[in-house]
């Protein structure tokens, strides 16, 4: 049977770690404060805002909430996160994706200052993550290298396959592995004959966005795969892109929905926010 990998365990350790590393800042009486901005009340963006304040409550991190109607204007968007980029008191800036139409996301990211991106999603973030500089990182995948190297998964030398290469996930899950010193392949919808490239994987991360799309004939024998989708099934349980049952079987390491990779983005952004506060 494969090695689980347990990203509720994981990311508790590290809750646990940057509650600790908080308390030691307040001794210094450096307090981390994070604001978190929600445009409309689309209900499944209701639940992520609720689980980062509560993540934050938890860790000692104070959380300012903005909540703001769906009219709102992305001039009035952007004047309130120029308010936010000047207030010392703020260490990090998150604006709950995605926005109303309305709004153009990539303008509002670009106004948030880098030194308070805590999701990672500013060009200057990517581009220093690129280059191999000091910058914020995209929670996800910074999550997924946490649980390959707290599992004991080397990345280094090993052929890394990443189906998937949203801006999100994938592009920065890439830059990522090759950081870790991985043979970095991406794939994506447009890529021929893709079991014949992820057959190849010794590490195989899976960000497509489809259910269960990802079985036997996908993965090579003994290797390691990280399920980053998130679905409901038509019994309304959740499930991802791989198609666990069929896959688990023939890998040596798996992560399994839920329980494997969601709730370490949470776990980053907090790491990200204490890291925010520190540097100050
Ligand atoms: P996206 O839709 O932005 O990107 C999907 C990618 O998959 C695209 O790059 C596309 O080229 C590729 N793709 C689509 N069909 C394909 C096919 N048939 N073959 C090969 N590649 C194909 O999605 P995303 O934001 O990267 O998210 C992917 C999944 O991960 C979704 O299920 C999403 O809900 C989930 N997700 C989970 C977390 C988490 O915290 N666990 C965070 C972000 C996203």
């Amino acid at each position: 049977m494969p090695q689980i990998i347990d990203g509720k365990a994981i990311s508790a350790a590290i809750k646990e770690e940057l509650k600790e590393k908080v308390e030691e800042l307040k001794a210094r009486d450096v307090h981390i404060c994070l604001a978190v901005i929600q445009v409309g009340n689309d209900p499944a963006s209701a639940v992520y805002v609720g689980n980062k304040k509560k993540a934050c409550a938890y860790i000692g991190i104070e959380s300012l909430a903005y909540e703001l109607p769906e009219e709102t204007t992305q001039e009035e968007l952007l004047r309130l996160i120029g308010e936010l980029n000047a207030n010392q008191k703020v260490n990090g800036i998150l604006v709950q994706l995605p926005l109303p139409k309305h709004i153009d996301e990539n303008d509002v990211i670009r106004a948030i200052d880098p030194k308070k991106d805590v999701d990672g999603f500013h060009p200057q973030s990517v581009g220093a993550l690129c280059i191999g500089q000091e910058g914020f990182v995209s929670c996800t995948p910074a999550g997924i290298i946490q649980l390959l190297k707290r599992s004991g998964i080397e990345i280094a030398g090993k052929e890394c396959v990443v189906i998937g290469r949203s801006n999100i996930v994938g592009k920065p899950m890439a830059l990522l592995l090759l950081r870790e010193n991985g043979t970095v392949t991406v794939t994506h919808s447009r890529t021929k004959d893709l079991k014949e490239v992820t057959k190849r994987a010794d590490i195989l991360i899976v960000a497509i966005g489809k259910p269960k799309m990802i079985t036997k004939e996908y993965v090579k024998e003994g290797a390691v795969v990280i399920d980053v989708g998130i679905h409901r099934n038509e019994n309304n349980k959740l499930c991802g892109d791989v198609d666990y049952d069929d896959v688990a079987p023939i890998c040596s390491a798996i992560t399994p929905v839920p329980g494997g990779v969601g709730p370490m983005t949470i776990a980053m952004l907090m790491h990200n926010c204490v890291e925010a506060g520190n540097v100050r």
